[in-house]
């Protein structure tokens, strides 16, 4: 890109960077694949919504933000949006979040105003739609605020530029803008927006993400994370070792063999009371060198405070599962709970018995069981 042009986020990377800096986002994640779309909205358990990852906006009007009532409508979505062209941008991603019925949609920005060489709020009380037309038709309802850089955001200047607000939602706002302002100066940016900022049960939302960088900003580490890569990286491993690997946003790390089995496992876990990690299908006839492979994908994913191992053997031969998982988790001390059952399933259990191992029975036992140790071992930290 050429010196002095800028750098538009992907609406994941913004609200990952919301997130960061305690901006209340919706729950959800992006995703590369209609079953991942389907195991989170599993995952979440209630209507999501599924957001086409294109860098425009006005996504609401090209058909690239749809809602889905239930898992199997998730997937539905997932496949009609990824590999289409949105405004013309190929879609690879698409976020998936918990959909909310908001009362009221607010705007806010702040952008770096040239002509006064300084930062500027701006503020709608009515968002939701494109700022200009609402600058257009009724300029009384956007104020601007200045913040002089060194200075900062100080409340006095936030509570005018707020003064269009319901006054209930003033404190929310303040918060709000001031951690945007944290964003845009952490981050170097040129403009960082949140239209809407949702007004839900009293509380605010950042509903929408739109962070542009200066293409010239100085790279840190407050980047890592974001790139395309980093989010793909152990899917595109898991998918060339002919396993299937989906990122989830909890702290139970999934292992299983066929779709079906993996999303009754999630299913179980979540009833326990219990957040998958991820969703990790090693497919028909493994062995235990993909087993392992697997196990090492959710090791290094880092996020796992437990692993929960479900096989139910046919192609799939519980000693060749028992062996993997040994051999990945030799020395590692992560909390492991297995259930094996079906083809050589003695001699499974003969293998994880003398690796120090002992399985479950059922699959019940072994959500409750992973639910258990997953608390103990957030409350060891
Ligand atoms: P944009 O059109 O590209 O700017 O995409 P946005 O993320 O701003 O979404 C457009 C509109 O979709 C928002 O202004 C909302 O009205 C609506 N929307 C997005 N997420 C939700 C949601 O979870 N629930 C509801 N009811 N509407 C949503
Ligand atoms: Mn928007």
């Amino acid at each position: 890109m050429e010196k002095g042009g800028k750098v538009r986020l992907l609406e994941w990377q913004g609200r990952e960077i919301f997130a960061r800096e305690g901006i209340p986002v919706p729950e959800g994640d992006v995703v590369t694949s209609p079953a991942a779309a389907r195991a989170l909205s599993a995952r979440l358990g209630r209507p999501v919504v599924l957001k086409a990852q294109v860098p425009v906006g006005g996504r609401g009007k090209a058909g690239g933000i749809r809602l889905a009532p239930s898992p199997a409508e998730a997937e539905e979505a997932a496949r009609a949006l990824l590999g289409s062209t949105l405004k013309g941008f190929p879609v690879a991603k698409v976020l998936v979040v918990e959909a909310v019925e908001p009362k009221a949609e607010h705007y806010l920005s702040l952008l770096l105003d040239r002509s006064a060489r300084m930062p500027l709020f701006l503020y709608s009380p009515k968002g939701g739609v494109d700022i200009e037309e609402v600058a257009w038709e009724s300029p009384e309802l956007v104020s601007k605020v200045h913040v002089p850089p060194l200075e900062g955001p100080a409340t006095f200047r936030l509570r005018r530029l707020f003064s269009l607000a319901p006054k209930e939602l003033l404190p929310g706002l303040i918060d709000v803008a001031k951690k945007l302002w944290h964003v845009f100066v952490h981050y170097e940016a040129q403009l960082v927006e949140i239209n809407p900022v949702a007004e839900v049960a009293g509380k605010l939302l950042a509903l929408d993400a739109k962070v542009i960088l200066d293409d010239d900003h100085s790279p840190g580490p407050q980047f890592a994370g974001l790139s395309e890569e980093a989010a793909d990286a152990l899917e595109g491993e898991a998918r060339r070792a002919g396993m299937s690997y989906v990122r989830l946003d909890g702290d139970i790390g999934i292992l299983g063999n066929g779709a079906g089995l993996v999303m009754a496992t999630l299913d179980l876990v979540v009833r326990a009371g219990g957040r998958p990690a991820n969703f990790l299908d090693i497919g028909g006839g493994a062995r235990a060198e993909r087993v392992k492979t697997g196990v090492e994908l959710i090791l290094r994913d880092g996020r796992a405070k437990v692993l929960f191992v479900n096989v139910f053997g046919g192609i799939t031969r519980c000693d060749e599962v028992a062996r993997g998982v040994a051999e990945a988790l030799a020395g590692k001390g992560l909390p492991v709970v297995i259930r094996l059952v079906g083809t050589n399933e003695e001699e499974g259990r003969r293998i994880l018995a003398a690796a120090g191992f002992v399985p479950v029975r059922t699959m019940e036992e072994g959500a409750a069981r992973a639910v258990a140790l997953a608390k103990e071992g957030a409350c060891a930290h």
